[in-house]
């Protein structure tokens, strides 16, 4: 069996938003930065997928020049972060989010992201202009690439990450990459449930052989389910097409005996659970509770009908959101026929994003020396759930987009011998952060 062996100063394993933002981070301090991705180049991974939205105060969106409000200070955001993410996140990564996210978003606008929107504490822009933009800025400056590599396990001599092990997909070939320090932004562990809302690519593999390493992990039962997810046909399986239309028409959902389950709840529940992010939580759980109980569609789900919204009204809405009956290159045009003959599609709770991954301090640093990670593979800022992206909100939950963690330092010592130190003392176990308030 052939191998190859490759020379860097910084392997960065993940070429979504946070792999290439952390490439382009390296690369400016000089290094060599090789940034290996298991899919092809910006079109792997979450990133693409991603609505996406951009979180950061609306003081700030304001000084920007985008219509943020100028009373939403860092002060109430840190807030908001905490208190939705139910006082378990790192608060210092939060500080720093909070901190930093200005200069980033400015960096993003300067190197050509188009902003689709804004509302009071956020920009939209596409999963797909906001990947394409690092990657373009990562090529510039001189990051190298490989695409359908996958990177099997960390190599370790004495005590520190020295490099990784891959292999090349399309020809079966191992690379040995030999590196002062590897970054992890492998993403999510979706694959891990069926369905899923994310790629293919996305298995966990970097979260694991970071514990094989050493590293801590945390936070990890803190995984957000998407409410309202097409389930049938096939082809549709997965789309978060019948969500986004679920946050702007009055959908109705109902079980296989045609009750309006929502209306089992009490009302004040009922509008505030089915608010933005917050419906993520509590239309899954009330479409899953129907399921268990015998209630459920076909194929594992609910249905999702037009209610009382008149057919024009969704046509005119869908149409706005999905130009050509498209959306990411799904092709939706049964969707208004099915609408039309008064029917209703197979919709249901299905895994999204995963709050919880690798420890890592502001630096990006594990506890395992020359090994750091990035993005949604990490324990991030966003404790039990992220925030949500407005400020009108029930007395709870998220989406600053994880792509934009970022990693500004360039890789140097090991952090502290601290976190090495309690995960020995814990046997390993892993453990959430401490509160504090
Ligand atoms: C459908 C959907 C919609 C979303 N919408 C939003 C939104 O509107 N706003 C928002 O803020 N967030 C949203 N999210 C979440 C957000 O997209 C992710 O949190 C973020 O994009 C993660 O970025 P990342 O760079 O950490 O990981 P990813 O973009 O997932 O990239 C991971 C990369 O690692 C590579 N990889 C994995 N394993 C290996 C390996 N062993 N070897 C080599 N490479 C490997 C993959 O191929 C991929 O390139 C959404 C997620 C989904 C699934």
């Amino acid at each position: 069996m052939s191998e190859r062996i490759i020379e860097t100063d910084v392997l960065v394993v993940g070429g979504g938003g946070a792999g290439f933002r952390t490439a382009i981070a390296a690369r400016e301090t000089g290094v060599r930065v090789m940034l290996v991705s298991k899919g092809p180049l910006a079109r792997c991974g979450a990133t693409p997928m991603a609505g996406a939205d951009f979180t950061l105060d609306g003081l700030s969106l304001s000084r920007m020049g985008f219509p943020g409000e100028p009373k939403d200070t860092k002060g109430k955001f840190f807030n908001d972060i905490v208190t939705q993410g139910f006082y378990l996140n790192n608060q210092k990564l939060v500080e720093q989010y909070i901190g930093s996210a200005p200069a980033r978003l400015k960096e993003l606008l300067e190197w050509g992201m188009k902003v689709d929107s804004s509302e009071e504490r956020a920009i939209f822009t596409s999963g797909l202009g906001l990947v394409d933009t690092v990657c373009r800025r990562a090529k510039t400056c001189g990051v190298d690439f490989l695409e359908d590599v996958m990177v099997l396990d960390l190599v370790i001599q004495g005590g520190r990450v020295v490099g990784a092990l891959g292999l090349d997909i399309p020809t079966g070939e191992f690379i040995r990459f030999r590196s002062r320090a590897v970054i992890i932004a492998t993403g999510g562990w979706h694959k891990a449930f069926w369905p899923n809302t994310g790629m293919r690519d996305l298995s966990g593999e970097g979260i694991a052989m970071a514990h094989r390493a050493g590293a801590e992990i945390g936070n990890m039962e803190f995984i957000t389910f998407c409410c309202n997810i097409l389930l049938w046909p096939p082809i549709w399986r997965g789309s978060l097409a019948t969500y986004i239309l679920s946050l702007r028409i009055d959908a109705e959902l109902t079980n296989s005996a045609g009750e309006v389950f929502l209306k089992k709840y009490d009302p004040f529940v009922v509008k505030w659970g089915t608010y933005m992010e917050w419906n993520k939580g509590f239309v899954s759980f009330a479409s899953t509770r129907e399921i268990r109980d015998g209630k459920g569609s076909p194929h594992g789900g609910v249905y999702f009908g037009l209610g009382s919204t008149p057919y024009e009204t969704f046509e005119k809405i869908a149409l706005g959101r999905f130009p050509g009956w498209k959306y990411k290159a799904l092709d939706l045009s049964e969707m208004p026929k099915i609408f039309k003959e008064g029917k209703a599609v197979e919709v249901g709770p299905v895994v999204e994003y995963f709050d919880g991954g690798i420890v890592v301090n502001e630096k990006f640093e594990t506890a395992v020396e020359g090994l750091y990670a990035a993005g949604e593979c990490t324990l991030g800022p966003f404790g039990a759930n992220r925030v949500e992206r407005t400020r009108k909100r029930p007395p709870c939950p998220s989406f600053p987009c994880r792509s934009s963690v970022i990693c500004r330092e360039k890789p140097k010592k090991p952090w502290d011998e601290r976190m090495a130190r309690n995960r020995r003392k814990s046997g390993g176990r892993s453990r959430r952060w401490p509160i504090r308030i």
